[in-house]
This record gives structure tokens, sequence and C-alpha cells, in this order.
């Protein structure tokens, strides 16, 4: 039976595969898909997101990309707990997906729907790379639009997964609207996150697996930090979390922390307005600069999904400088033993500043939504310059006397 969806503005429903935003609200009536409550998770181990088929929108006998998207690694971090004064810190690592980061989650299920037809995004990178790397698998291709500043290593995964890459000299909002027009004008699938409501779906699979693991004796978690751009992370984790809480696989739902950079702050915005239930609309503007390429979004289209799961898990929303993310990319790796890239520190840049502000305490998960090797310039500029020196031992005994003075 095709999948039931519903507006989260006026509550209109729709129901098949081919949906995109509410025709009665336009553009900004973002689409739910509504998970049948009979469906769980299938019995047994991996692999990976295949074990959700039963709850995701996907057709039966429909072609699945071959490489193990999901089961990723939950790891115990206590001596960033201590740093940043938890009782407990867990990482969820994304950054172990194919393409080295979450998005991998969402484009398994685009290039399973884009079935064999060329499918298109515009992305600060991620989107983009897993995107290339999905419809890959299936034989089929992919249109991508990256704004001016994308990273070099997601532009060279594009290249090489055989992706046809416009890099548009503007912003990510302006890549955006760009892609969106030549969809309408070339009838691509539509694979941008932001307006396709299939791929929240893929997303929540995080949200399900996290669900499962705290729903283990003694091991909850009273929040769950991810950092915001579009809002369809965190509004897919919640909808992951509530999934397995309404199987009874979870007792105790998490708050969620939702961190945004200081340099990019739409959602923190509308958040701090205390949510909106009027009409279908757009976001207030607001600057998107920051280090952190991946969440630097002017024009969020999933702001209000995003306000609202955090309000629904009584959680909270924080900024965070960019320096700070540069100095939780480092502690994140040291004290962590997790390389992630600047949008994925983020989440830890904000439990640091949470706990730090009193709103934060107990433990907390952190999801590292994409690998440091995703961005090689950021890692750089947080991690320092080597030591140069010349192939002598004398050189070597010099400069570590100069470091150590
Ligand atoms: C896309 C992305 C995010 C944020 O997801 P949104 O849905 O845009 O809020 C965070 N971190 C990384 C690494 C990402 O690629
Ligand atoms: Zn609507």
């Amino acid at each position: 039976m095709d999948p039931i969806l519903r507006c989260t503005v006026c509550g209109a429903t729709y129901r098949g595969y081919d949906k995109t935003t509410c025709e009665a609200c336009g553009p900004w009536g973002i689409l739910e898909v509504i998970t049948p409550p009979e469906a769980q998770p299938l019995e047994g181990p991996g692999p990976g997101i295949r074990r959700f088929l039963p709850m995701l929108p996907i057709p039966p006998g429909a072609p699945l990309p071959a490489p193990p998207v999901g089961d990723t690694p939950l790891i115990e971090a206590p001596r960033l707990a201590a740093a940043l004064g938890l009782e407990r810190l867990r990482l969820k690592d994304e950054g172990r997906n194919p393409s080295g980061s979450f998005k991998d989650r969402a484009s398994w299920v685009g290039a399973t729907l884009a079935r064999g037809r060329t499918a298109a995004c515009a992305s600060t990178g991620n989107a983009a790379s897993s995107l290339a790397a999905m419809t890959a698998a299936l034989g089929s291709p992919s249109m991508i639009f990256v704004p001016r500043r994308a990273p070099a290593p997601k532009l060279a995964q594009l290249k090489v997964f055989g992706a046809t890459v416009f890099r548009v000299d503007g912003s990510y909002d302006e890549a955006y609207e760009l892609c969106t027009q030549a969809i309408a004008r070339l009838g691509w699938y539509d694979r941008n996150a932001a307006v396709n409501p299939y791929l929240v779906e893929g997303k929540k699979t995080c949200g399900l697996e996290l669900g499962e693991a705290l729903g283990m004796p003694d091991e909850d978690a009273d929040w769950v930090a991810v950092s915001v751009g579009d809002g369809c992370t965190i509004s897919a984790i919640w909808k992951g979390l509530r999934e397995m809480y309404a199987l009874g696989l979870l007792p105790r739902l998490p708050k969620l922390l939702g961190v945004q950079a200081a340099g990019s702050p739409a959602i923190f915005r509308e958040w701090m307005d205390g949510g909106d239930d009027g009409p279908a609309r757009a976001p207030g503007a607001s600057t998107a600069e920051t280090v952190a390429d991946s969440i630097c979004v002017g024009v969020p289209r999933n702001w209000r999904r995003a306000v609202r799961a955090v309000e629904e898990s009584g959680g909270r929303m924080v900024l965070v400088a960019d320096g700070e993310i540069d100095a939780a990319l480092r502690n994140t790796a040291r004290l962590g033993g997790v390389y992630g890239e600047p949008a994925a520190a983020a989440a830890v840049a904000g439990l640091s500043r949470a706990v730090k502000e009193g709103h934060v305490t107990g433990s907390a998960v952190a999801i590292i939504t994409g690998s440091g090797l995703k961005d090689v310039a950021g890692a750089q500029r947080a991690g320092g310059e080597p030591i140069d020196v010349p192939p002598e031992l004398g050189a070597v005994i010099e400069a570590l006397e100069r470091s150590e003075a």
C-alpha cells in the first residue's frame, strides 16, 4: 500500500511515492510520512538500514543500493564527558557511513525512489556526495549543485562517483534555488531532503538505531545533541526516537539539544520566538556564514519541524561560535577518539556551552554527523601545522626544546 503523508502546517493528507510539498500550502508546506503503527524493525542483526525496511516508504521489490548504510557505533567517551562536565557521553559516529556522513541514510532511500531517473540535489556537500555514491551503486545518473565554498574533499567524491557537478558562484541558498528551477524545467527526481519527505524517513533510521540502543537496561540518556542546518536531521532523529518509544522499545525519550552556528542562526531564532503554528512561511531572514559548511543555511526549509521536535522533547537550542566548533573538533578527536567535520563537532560544542550555562546535566549522546576527512582544510585550521625539520636528529631535539620552553 502506498505511503500516507500529512502536511505539517494544515494537516492535509496525501498518498504516494512522489509527493513533495503540500498543494494547499505551497513550497513551505512540508509533508511528513506517517509510519503505520504496526511497522517494526526486522528481527536479527543488520545489515544496517535494511533492518528498518518495514518502517520505510520503499515499494516492495525495489532495488536497494548495496553499500551498507547505518549500524554506526555508539562510542563511549569518558574523558570527553569529564572535560565537558557530563556524567556520561557517547558519540554516535555517523562518519562511518559509506560516503562518510549521516546523509547516506537519506540518499539510500532517495536513490531507491528515483528508480533509474536522473536524481538532482543542491547541497553544501554531504547530501550530494552521498547521492552520487548511492545512485552510482544503482547505476543511475545524478545532477549536483554545490555552492562556491564546498570543501574540496566533498567535490572530489562527487566527481569520482561520476556525478554531473554544477559549482554555483553563490551561496548554498542560491545553489538550492537554481537546482529547484532546473528540476522543474528538466523533470529530474528531487533529492532535496528539505522538501522530499521520504528522505527524512531514511534519516530517521539514525533515531531508530539510537532508540534501540538507549532502550537497553541502564543505557538511557538525558540529552541527544544534534547540529542543525536545514532542520531535517534533528526532525528525523526525533521521529525515529518517538517511533521506538511508541513501539515500547525505548522506555524514556531524551531531550534534544539543537545546535546552530552563531553565523547561521535561522532556526535558533525561530525557536527563541517561541515557534509558530501560523500559515506556511519562510523563516525570518538570517545570515549564513560559518566554518561548519554543512550547517551553513540561510533559508532552512524544515525550520518548523525542527523547532517542534526540540519543543516536543522538552529540549532547547544553542548557538556556538566558530572558535568553539574548532575547539570541539580537536577535543572530540583527542579526548573522544572520533574525527568529525566541523558541523559534526558543533554538536559537542553545543553540549559544552549548554553544560556551562547550566541547561544540560547528566548523560548525553552527540551525533557526529560527518567524518573529519570531509573537510581537511577545516581540520588543519583546527589542528594546527606540523613542525618542519630537515632530516637531522639535531633539528628534532632543538625543536622539542623550543616547544617545551
Ligand atoms: C546535513 C548535515 C547536518 C545538518 O542537517 P540538516 O538536516 O541540514 O539540519 C549536520 N552535519 C552534517 C555533517 C551534515 O552533512
Ligand atoms: Zn498544507
